[in-house]
């Protein structure tokens, strides 16, 4: 970052604004939300100014006091619609150490000024240092969508009941009062329009002790992150990874994921370890249940679905066993991202009625999972973690019957930027993957054909390259 984000306190102080025609209104009209004294430096003030100055909201000083209005400035905004004008007011400013902000002049500047989303006294600024206002417009308008109208006046309330909740609800409750105050029922209703209801709400809430609202033990989720880009993520993803206190996520979870938790949830890996051994999955379900037992809302975050191949029967079980409450938040799983990316379309009227989702590889121990089973005219499999397997799982296809030159489509790292498609057969399979250097994660396409001679599609365009 090349600026610092913050918010300044302007109660009180005084902000000026060399300038007094439309440029000067146009920058004074960010000021004119907050409490500051403005003042414009100018000798001829435009109407909208000279109306502000009419009503008490502004002061106007000649530009003879330019450097008598700078020494009580808490920062300056100049404006005077004349470039040399403009240089000469900040040279002045700089001499006295006063922030400036020049207009189109972003080498004089010393602040720069945010898109900002006012729901105040929620206001959210949105910066891209000069490089993409454009993109700055469609973050705020992305926000603006988010943020209710209504939601600075509940911010507001929960600003005057804040020394009530400090002093009525214990503090180990604090977080989850607020949590409920700004995510459960006061928030409904007051966005809903029924303020006084939701204000009740929570008033009775504290005179309580914040003793009925929410669980207070700890609560895990699993929660599916999807394959890899976080866009692909849930909403009801997205406000459990906000809500958590700590987060245990593993390899195949993308780092843009995890920005979207608090910054001050605790995360903790429980991925292989950079010697290569993995958690073992009964330490991984004990600090689990551990840290909900602590009282800490927690998220297990899974790549994909978490139901699918993600082990988490087992988490479910050790959590009933050690009492704790769950819930399972869905997710995008890979093999459809996949075959979103690729184009590849896993049912098909008339061709594919039935979709398998396999693996390719069993639990240790285990029998090797029976290919030939899946081998069903007008059907489609996919396979997860199948790329080690692959030689056995096409040897033990063709020995069913396959035809060699059955058409298998291998979508690697979808949704991330090393995504690639290779469209193989049956019997090049090995082949290809060594080739090609095929890694896990990975999904394989197997696309059984109806035995009448329907004819295939094969040729679909796709966004990601398809080698092979
Ligand atoms: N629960 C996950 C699957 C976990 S098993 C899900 O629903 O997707 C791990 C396997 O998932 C990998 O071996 C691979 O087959 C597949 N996988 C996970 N992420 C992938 C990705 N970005 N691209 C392709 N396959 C992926």
């Amino acid at each position: 970052m090349k600026s610092f984000p913050m918010f300044i306190d302007v109660v009180g102080q005084t902000i000026v604004v060399v300038g007094g025609e439309e440029q000067a209104a146009q920058k004074a009209r960010l000021a004119l939300k907050t409490e500051a004294e403005i003042v414009f430096v100018a000798d001829a003030l435009e109407p909208e100014i000279a109306e502000l100055v009419r009503r008490g909201r502004a002061r106007h000083a000649p530009t003879s006091a330019l450097a008598e209005e700078f020494r009580a400035a808490r920062f300056a905004f100049i404006a005077n619609g004349c470039a040399g004008a403009d240089a000469a007011a900040a040279a002045v400013a700089k001499s006295m150490g006063v922030l400036v902000n020049v207009v189109d002049r972003p080498e004089l500047c010393d602040l720069t000024t945010p898109a900002i989303v006012d729901r105040d006294p929620v206001v959210v600024a949105i910066g891209t240092e000069g490089t993409a206002p454009v993109l700055a417009r469609q973050v705020k308008t992305r926000i603006e969508e988010m943020l209710e109208p209504r939601l600075g006046e509940l911010a507001a309330l929960a600003g005057r009941l804040r020394t009530a909740v400090a002093q009525r609800v214990p503090r180990a409750r604090h977080r989850a009062f607020w949590r409920w105050v700004f995510s459960g029922a006061p928030r409904k209703l007051f966005v809903g329009g029924r303020e006084a209801d939701a204000a009740a709400d929570i008033k009775s809430a504290i005179e309580a002790g914040g003793a009925e609202i929410g669980p207070r033990d700890g609560f895990v989720s699993l929660v599916g992150a999807g394959p890899g880009a976080s866009d692909l993520m849930t909403l009801r993803g997205v406000q459990r990874l906000q809500e958590a206190d700590v987060i245990f996520y593993d390899r195949l979870v993308d780092p843009g994921v995890l920005e979207l938790a608090r910054r001050d949830a605790e995360r903790v890996y429980v991925g292989k370890a950079v010697n290569g051994t993995a958690w073992p999955q009964d330490r991984i379900n004990g600090v689990i249940a551990a840290a909900a037992r602590s009282g800490k809302r927690v998220v297990r975050l899974k790549s994909g679905d978490p139901l699918v191949f993600g082990r988490a029967a087992e988490e479910a079980e050790a959590l009933e066993a050690a009492g704790v409450a769950w819930e399972i938040v869905p997710g995008v799983t890979s093999a459809l991202a996949a075959a979103a990316q690729a184009k590849i379309f896993p049912t098909e009227r008339g061709v594919a009625q039935r979709l398998t989702l396999a693996t390719g590889q069993s639990a240790a121990g285990a029998p090797p999972p029976d290919f030939s089973r899946l081998a069903a005219p007008g059907s489609t499999s996919a396979f997860y973690m199948c790329v080690a397997n692959a030689g056995a799982m096409s040897c033990a296809m063709m020995a069913a019957g396959a035809p060699n030159d059955l058409a298998i489509s291998i979508v690697e790292n979808t949704e991330t930027a090393r995504a690639r498609r290779l469209d193989t057969t049956l019997e090049q399979l090995e082949t290809t993957i060594r080739r090609e250097q095929v890694k896990n994660p990975a999904i394989l396409f197997v696309k059984w054909p109806q035995r009448s001679t329907r004819k295939r599609r094969t040729d679909h365009r796709t966004a990601i390259p398809a080698v092979a």
